[in-house]
């Protein structure tokens, strides 16, 4: 079960691995307890991460801020400045807002697993977790990421394939930049989950989709009995482009079945 586990993982994440370590996807572990940061620093070395790691939350703030990390693994309970604050704080900063957030929760938590979700956390990974299962969740945050377009300093690379933009009720989301522009042509940040949510619906226009599709295709996994995961975001969502969120004329609600998205879809 390990062996089949360790080889679906390779290989190795990210662009230019091997050849130059500066480019490896980084990795901010903000972990108070120290057995579980080494644990957690080991195995995402060795997937190939680099990691950067900080032991309290205004630490963590700081290297956020200072690093740049592609993800940040986010304990809950943190001494000084708690998890969710960190995550509440960094979403405020416009160049921040992207960065991937999976909030490492307690069993006995599950509100709190929501409020995370709600400040702005990608993902949430249950402790005592199974470590497969949360670097399986880091690489498929991490996936998503790279098709991002690449940093300022690939400029000289190759053009980047076609840029897609999908028009609806006025908005434009252009999927190759990723970023959301509103009907007055004003520039809305979209966290990465938010990002994968929105241009999932965009691509399905006219269909309902269930919570389980969604979770699948914006984040990799399947969902457990009580996973709210989707409708946190959906709200999330809808008060960014609904002009009534509590009336959503763009994301409709369809009950026992999941989400329909309303509008037409044109792709240029
Ligand atoms: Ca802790």
């Amino acid at each position: 079960m390990l062996h089949s586990m360790a080889d679906r993982t390779r290989p190795t994440p990210g662009r230019d691995t091997d050849r130059d370590p500066a480019n490896r996807p980084t990795v901010l572990v903000v972990e108070d307890e120290p057995a579980l940061l080494a644990l957690l620093r080991y195995n995402l070395e060795s997937e190939g991460y680099r990691v950067v790691e900080a032991k309290n939350g205004e630490e963590g703030l700081t290297l956020i801020r200072e690093t740049k990390p592609d993800l940040v693994l986010l304990d809950w309970m943190l001494p000084f400045l708690s998890g969710i604050e960190v995550c509440r704080q960094m979403r405020r900063l416009p160049d921040l807002k992207s960065i991937a957030v999976i909030m490492l929760t307690a069993k006995s938590e599950e509100a709190d697993k929501l409020r995370g979700l709600e400040v702005g956390a990608d993902d949430y990974v249950t402790k005592p977790f199974d470590l497969r299962e949360l670097l399986a969740r880091v690489k498929a945050l991490q996936r998503r990421l790279e098709l991002a377009p690449p940093a300022a300093a690939q400029a000289d690379a190759p053009a980047p394939a076609a840029r897609t933009t999908l028009r609806f009720a006025g908005w434009s989301l252009d999927t190759a930049a990723r970023t959301l522009t509103s009907p007055e042509r004003r520039e809305v940040v979209l966290t990465t989950g938010e990002f994968e949510l929105l241009s999932t619906f965009a691509r399905h226009p006219g269909r309902v989709l269930s919570r389980d599709f969604l979770l699948e295709t914006t984040r990799g996994r399947e969902s457990g009995p009580f996973d709210r995961t989707i409708d946190v975001q959906v709200g999330r969502l809808r008060r960014k482009i609904e002009a009534d969120p509590e009336n959503p004329q763009i994301i409709k609600s369809v009950r026992g079945a999941g989400y329909l998205f309303v509008p037409q879809v044109v792709s240029s």
